[in-house]
């Protein structure tokens, strides 16, 4: 039996950054992974860095980890561009929510701007006419997760984290884990395994919710900003069980990468044609010049949902030396660095930048 000051199971871009976030406090951990590293829902996200303000908790958490990825903004493999976020309205009756966005985010140090309807075109002159204006956030950026994971764990292990790397945890036990070969590592352990979470902690509910994504091929300075409609937070936070919403990312490649879709009761990992046409749809309402660029790649991803929309950080009630990380739902990029260092912090006993409450499993254990 193998002794760790930490086990981090599960190595998308949450146990990627707390296996990087633990090796910095000097703690000795073993990262497992039994896929690819960021080759799960990581692998799929947008990679939008963005602040999102319509949960207090969820805004303290998604500005201290902006904050906190300023590190990488010249990291080459980041492929970190600082694009900002234009949020635009069709009506003029959806303006009415920017004056308190605007000072909710503020208050959380992320500078907003409103933007009149006759300054669209000039930042963004690919949008349809006639949109009645929006918000800018010029500090929101977009990166590219996988490499990202890549590059964290790459970072833990040249501090001396041992990786094992195609090789899964089968169970838990008193004080560790069981491997699949039936080996076991003894430690506090850290559950960050996305949507798998319910395979080894089913008492902690989580929902997959699809998402679908387009890429184009490279057509450079189309866009500016990543562009989103001001209502895709009531996609994003609400339970229909299939919604769309205008969200199109210029990568710094030139592509445009089209989002965003949520459905919560397909498990298939197919693209589903009907959702990708409507999506498509809502974007080009919105995006005219869409209709005419050429379609690379389609394809799919989970995100890992609670039932609140806030992640589980924190110790696992009635477990001892248990700790889990997941249940980021759409937001698991922009706050991997803030939850890697909450969970640390709590994990050493030290007080976190933010109040861990809100985020704590105990809310929702079962
Ligand atoms: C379409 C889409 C778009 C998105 N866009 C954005 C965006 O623009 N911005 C943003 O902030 N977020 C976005 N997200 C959300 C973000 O991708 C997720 O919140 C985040 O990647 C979750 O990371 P994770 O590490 O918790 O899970 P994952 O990346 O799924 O990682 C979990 C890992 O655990 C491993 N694992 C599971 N069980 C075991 C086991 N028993 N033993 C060993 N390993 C195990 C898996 O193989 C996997 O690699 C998007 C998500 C989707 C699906």
């Amino acid at each position: 039996m193998t002794n760790f000051d930490l086990i981090v199971v599960g190595l998308g871009v949450l146990g990627a950054a707390c296996a990087d976030a633990a090796t910095a406090a000097g703690l000795r951990v073993v990262a497992i992974e039994r896929g690819g590293i960021g080759g799960g829902a990581t692998a799929a996200a947008m990679g939008h860095l963005v602040a999102m303000d319509d949960d207090a908790a969820e805004l303290a958490l998604s500005s201290y980890s902006l904050r906190l990825w300023d590190e990488f903004a010249d990291l080459p493999q980041a492929q970190f561009s600082r694009c900002g976020t234009l949020w635009v309205a069709r009506e003029e009756r959806e303006l009415g929510i920017i004056e308190a966005k605007i000072a909710r985010l503020e208050s959380a140090g992320v500078a907003a701007f409103r933007v009149a309807a006759d300054d669209l075109p000039r930042l963004e002159p690919a949008l349809v006419a006639g949109l009645a204006g929006g918000m800018h956030v010029p500090a929101d950026a977009v990166v590219y997760p996988p490499a990202i994971a890549q590059f964290l764990v790459t970072r833990a292990v040249s501090r001396g984290a041992t990786l094992l790397q195609g090789r899964r945890v089968g169970a838990l036990h008193a004080g560790g884990v069981a491997l699949d070969d039936g080996s076991r590592l003894q430690g506090p352990t850290l559950l960050t395994t996305g949507c798998a979470l319910g395979e080894l902690l089913p008492r902690l509910a989580l929902r997959a919710r699809k998402g679908h994504l387009v890429i184009t091929d490279r057509y450079p300075r189309t866009l500016r900003h990543q562009v989103l409609e001001l209502g895709y937070a009531a996609s994003a936070h609400g339970s229909d069980a299939a919604s769309v919403a205008f969200n199109v990312q210029p990568r710094p490649t030139g592509q445009l990468l089209v989002g965003s879709s949520r459905e919560f009761d397909s498990t298939s990992a197919a693209a589903s044609l009907p959702m990708v046409r409507r999506m498509l749809a809502r974007a080009i309402e919105f995006l005219p010049a869409l209709r005419s660029l050429q379609v690379l790649r389609i394809w799919t991803g989970f995100r890992p949902t609670t039932a609140d929309g806030r992640p589980y950080l924190g110790p696992v009630p009635e477990r001892r030396d248990l700790w889990v990380a997941a249940g980021h739902e759409g937001l698991g990029v922009t706050t991997a660095l803030g939850s890697a260092r909450l969970l640390v912090d709590q994990l050493l006993g030290r007080t976190p930048a933010i109040d861990p409450t809100p985020f704590l499993p105990a809310r929702a254990w079962q």
